[in-house]
């Protein structure tokens, strides 16, 4: 019996903040499998803000939206993927999908909640070890800075820092999530970067400068870190997002990056599929890290997937702590 499914299409190329009209949810019939295939049922989607970026330039209008999903077999020509067994995909933001069985990887749901595959035991976690230990190349005792500190790649950032014995100070948006940080994640320091002076709380929370500065947002918060760098300090580049939805009026850059001459501070961006070959030991670090309850995570979920556009906005304003995400079954 052929399924139901509704899947997100990209009306429009977003300008400035995306809004609900570029975005439609469209109704489609997914077939039974063939001899090979499965059909997947999608528990959660994941939402993220890189799909901005490919929303200005990959994505045109009429294309069918993807990214990270877990979801169940619901049918199945394919002895590699049995009825009731549970896949993660990048086949997201639709109900049901139909696959040979390419690209799908096994998850094991009783090990941890679904969700955490989208989450701490996925992407957005190996995005945080990753970035701080392989590109920020961090040194057990060090200083941290992370900005957007209460997503779901910063939280775990400042986290692993508090684990390996590092000082750590963290920015978020509102008084509430810098609450959070301090009580609930073991920050040493937080600020509102929307009232305080990045520059003067860096000097509160690391009176002695910042080994690494594990960047997401970019503007002022860049600005104040390279100038309270210390020698050698390291900068890896996760993501800018004060300027995705930048268009007529440009974010400005670092007027200060001279910063890093005379400290020989070092820049350097990455992209998460640099540590794919690390993902054995990334999932049992962490998944031992996460049994000890030595880290936490959060989740922010939306229902449904007449809700991915909210969702989606939601990161560019805040809405989120921890995972973003759109729960689907
Ligand atoms: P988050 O869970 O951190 O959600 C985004 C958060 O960013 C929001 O909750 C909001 O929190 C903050 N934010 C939004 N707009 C601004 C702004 N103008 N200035 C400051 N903060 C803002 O998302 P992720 O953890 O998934 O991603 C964090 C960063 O990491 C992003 O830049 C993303 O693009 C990047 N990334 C990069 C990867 C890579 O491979 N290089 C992989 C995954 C993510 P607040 O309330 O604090 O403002």
């Amino acid at each position: 019996m052929p399924f139901t499914s509704r899947q997100v299409y990209l009306k429009s190329t977003p300008v400035g903040m995306p809004t609900d009209d570029d975005f439609e949810v469209r109704e489609e019939t997914i077939d039974d499998p063939s001899d090979g295939e499965v059909v997947v049922r999608n528990a959660y989607m994941s939402v993220d803000p890189y799909m901005r970026g490919q929303m200005r330039m990959n994505w045109k209008p009429g294309t069918a939206l993807v990214g990270g999903a877990v979801g169940e077999v619901v049918a199945s020509k394919n002895p590699d993927f049995p009825e009731g067994s549970h896949v993660n995909s990048n086949w997201g933001w639709r109900e049901y999908y139909n696959s040979d069985g390419r690209g799908l990887a096994p998850v094991d749901a009783s090990l941890a909640p679904l969700s955490t595959y989208l989450g701490i035991m996925g992407m957005p976690g190996l995005t945080a070890w990753g970035g701080l230990l392989i590109t920020g190349e961090y040194k057990d005792g060090e200083s941290v800075f992370v900005s957007a500190a209460s997503g779901a790649v910063g939280s775990v950032v400042g986290q692993i820092a508090k684990i390996k014995g590092g000082t750590v100070v963290g920015s978020a948006g509102s008084d509430e999530k810098v609450a959070h940080l301090v009580n609930e994640f073991g920050f040493d320091h937080a600020f509102n970067y929307k009232t305080a002076n990045p520059l003067d709380e860096l000097q509160k929370g690391a009176p002695d400068g910042i080994d690494v500065y594990f960047e997401n947002v970019g503007g002022e918060q860049l600005e104040a870190a390279l100038t309270h760098m210390r020698p050698y300090g390291r900068i890896p580049i996760c993501g800018m997002i004060a300027h995705y939805n930048d268009s007529d009026n440009p974010t400005p850059g670092p007027r200060n990056l001279t910063e890093t001459i005379y400290k020989f501070v070092q820049l350097r961006g990455f992209v998460v599929s640099a540590f794919n070959g690390q993902q054995a030991e990334f999932r049992q670090e962490m998944g031992g890290w996460i049994r000890d309850g030595r880290i936490r995570y959060q989740e922010t979920t939306f229902d449904g997937i007449d809700k991915a556009s909210a969702a989606f906005r939601g990161l560019f304003t805040g809405v989120n702590e921890g995972k973003m995400l759109v729960k689907l079954a």
